[in-house]
């Protein structure tokens, strides 16, 4: 199969304070998006990246030597972006991993390891074991304590065969459904989505506090 990434870029990052759009933001001096960008390009297996961004909004200078498709304009939710991604890929490429550029620390290792395991079974993500016991909780009280063994957080890139991608997106679609990532969308399907064990440094940059650490790591 060929390989893409899309790399979703088009959130307004607001817990991260001020206005510009989130994958604009430095990380010791180059943007999030093209720290993402390189980091997917550099998995042999990537042979294109298509950003997504918000609309009207150019890819930063430090992106635009990385060889990137045009970039195609987000909508209101992630999965409005992802789909915006996937119709402006190119049709020749029938595996695609789906990126967070609030991600920037993924491993190239880790991208071929998902991308593997989705072509061949389908779907999968990358993930990591929960290390806190999670609590669900309505109106300030518990109401259950999942059992942690099975818990994991879940991670970009998430790889599909693209048709089953495009499958999840419209039945997501006319049922009204949101998902916050896209293998809950495959997982609506009653799709199979297997697990690949990612590494703990493929955090998501959310809050400024994330932004502070992850300078950290790479000083
Ligand atoms: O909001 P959240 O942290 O889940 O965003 C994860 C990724 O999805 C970010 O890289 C963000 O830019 C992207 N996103 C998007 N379009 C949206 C919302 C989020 O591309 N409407």
């Amino acid at each position: 199969m060929r390989a893409a990434a899309i790399l979703v870029a088009a959130g307004r990052g607001e817990r991260l304070g001020g206005h510009t759009p989130k994958a604009l933001v430095p990380l010791a001096g180059r943007t999030l998006i093209a720290r993402a960008a390189e980091a997917l390009l550099a998995c042999p297996a990537v042979e294109a990246v298509q950003p997504v961004l918000p609309a009207g909004v150019a890819l930063p200078d430090d992106a635009g030597s990385l060889g990137l498709l045009e970039p195609a304009p987000g909508g209101a939710r992630r999965q409005d972006s992802v789909r915006a991604g996937l119709e402006a890929l190119p049709a020749h490429y029938d595996l695609v991993a789906v990126h967070d550029a609030a991600r920037p620390l993924v491993r190239p290792e880790a991208v071929a390891r998902v991308l593997a395991a989705a072509e061949a079974r389908g779907a999968a993500l990358l993930a990591v074991r929960v290390a806190d016991t999670l609590k669900r909780v309505r109106g300030g009280r518990v109401v259950e304590t999942p059992p942690r063994e099975e818990l994991w957080a879940a991670q970009t890139p998430q790889a599909f065969h693209r048709e089953l991608l495009r499958e999840a997106l419209a039945k997501a679609e006319s049922a009204g459904r949101t998902g916050t990532d896209c293998a809950a969308l495959v997982e609506a399907l009653g799709a199979e989505v297997a697990v690949v064990e990612g590494d703990r440094d493929n955090r998501k940059i959310t809050h400024p506090e994330d932004l502070a650490a992850a300078e950290r790591e790479l000083q």
